[in-house]
């Protein structure tokens, strides 16, 4: 256990011992009264590296040097921009290279994956799914189904907390997985899910879907760069996640793919293909017959998007130098610091003011991020939030979210944090 103590003092001392700290020089941050705001909303949109703009600087001189020939002849060629992100996001999240590629955007790629991995068959047709998913998630669900002429009220099983309880009991989605073992197609789940904060246990939930004779997939929005993720071990057989929320790629940045290492060569997976999945000895050959690349990159359809990977690269450059397994150790402690300064607070305050935290209490059981379940004045302590300079974000119908990022959240941010909190519902 860590001994926190709840003083300034003491949160500077964890900074300075915190070996992460430096890279928060390495980002830049929206400004409050002339100062670095609080930044508690990288589980939205993460902020910006320094050297984002160099990197896109890069790509925007050798397309006004080069023209077409950028493509061979820039300093990152573009004909296989998408490879140099393949093994620094493959660390991210466990895999292997052959298992990740990064194209599109996560809802795209959700749908790409589901053509492949989501096969109802007469009587193995059902998707178990998070209740309350995020929208996109419950949408493609949705429609998938409806695609293959299926009804989702049918189809879909959505797993829902016991009564009285927020989040959901890892022995109740095994034996949901369990209850539909004959039927079951597909087992979709969140790695963490963005309303509650609650990190599922994807190796348990990959165990069960497969002994029911069912694919497992995730959705690693809130998961990717958060978690010391390990796809390839624990058989995930796909995942797909995001680049601009814990990953800091920008602003409606490119997706990462996880496919399997054994569904590398399956050619007769069912695919909706491109020429950028075609094997790359011939697809400059034009012909007909489509021959998908081996691997995660046999998914991908259009040639590489060199703006939004040129903002990803200069992230994964950091997440490379920093380490996944030493962010999330930081993760833990940080995001367990303000755990233990809310159950300060909450000591003081009478009944009613009380704040309650809904995430998981585990830490194993969740990531960066806790959600605060704000009574009827919630909307005014978030209201105060934002005019003290506290960037947090809030959440239909009634959740304040707040997601310290290691990279660039210090313990003093934390600190300074729940004073704001304090000063509100103390006086
Ligand atoms: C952020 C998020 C999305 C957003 O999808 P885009 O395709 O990137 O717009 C989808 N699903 C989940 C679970 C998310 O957290």
């Amino acid at each position: 256990m860590t001994n926190f103590q709840n003083s300034l003092p003491y949160a500077q001392q964890a900074d300075r011992d915190d070996a992460l700290h430096v890279f928060r020089s390495q980002f830049l941050f929206p400004q409050h009264n002339g100062k670095n705001a609080i930044y508690l909303t990288g589980n939205s949109l993460g902020l910006q590296p320094v050297t984002a703009r160099a990197a896109v600087e890069q790509e925007l001189n050798d397309w006004a040097t080069y023209g077409v020939e950028g493509h061979f002849e820039g300093k990152n060629p573009w004909f296989h921009y998408h490879k140099f992100l393949t093994e620094k996001a493959a660390r991210v999240v466990g895999a292997k290279p052959i298992e990740v590629v990064v194209m599109n955007n996560l809802t795209v790629n959700l749908h790409l994956m589901m053509v492949s991995f989501y096969r109802p068959v007469k009587n193995r047709f059902k998707i178990i799914m998070e209740g309350g998913a995020f929208p996109s998630d419950q949408y493609a669900m949705e429609t998938q189904v409806r695609f293959h002429g299926l009804n989702p009220d049918e189809a879909i099983v959505e797993l829902t907390p016991r009564k009285g309880e927020f989040t959901l009991r890892t022995e109740d989605i095994l034996a949901t997985i369990e209850h539909h073992k004959n039927e079951l197609a597909l087992v979709m789940m969140g790695g963490v899910n963005y309303y509650t904060g609650q990190a599922y246990d994807m190796q348990a939930i990959t165990k069960a879907a497969h002994a029911a004779g069912a694919n497992a997939g995730f959705d690693l929005a809130h998961a990717a760069g958060n978690l010391h993720l390990q796809l390839h071990d624990w058989d995930v057989d796909f995942a797909v996640w995001c680049t601009y929320k814990y990953l800091n790629s920008g602003p409606g940045g490119t997706s990462g793919v996880f496919v399997h290492e054994r569904h590398a060569a399956n050619n007769e997976l069912p695919r909706f293909a491109g020429w950028w999945g075609h094997d790359e000895h011939t697809r400059f050959q034009m012909q007909k017959g489509f021959i998908p690349m081996r691997g995660a990159e046999g998914w991908q359809l259009s040639n590489a998007q060199i703006f939004p990977m040129a903002l990803h690269k200069a992230s994964l450059d950091i997440f490379d130098e920093a380490g996944m397994q030493n962010l999330r150790a930081k993760s833990v402690k940080l995001t367990g610091y303000l755990e233990f300064l809310i159950n300060e607070l909450n000591q003081i305050l009478p009944e009613e003011k009380k704040l309650n935290v809904i995430t998981p209490k585990d830490p194993e059981q969740r990531g960066a991020q806790l959600s605060i379940l704000a009574g009827k004045d919630g909307r005014k302590l978030f209201d105060h939030l934002t005019q003290n300079g506290v960037i947090a974000d809030w959440r239909e119908p009634d959740v304040i979210r707040m997601a310290p990022a290691p990279l660039y959240n210090s313990f003093e941010d934390i600190w300074q944090l729940m004073q704001v909190i304090k000063n509100y519902l103390t006086t």
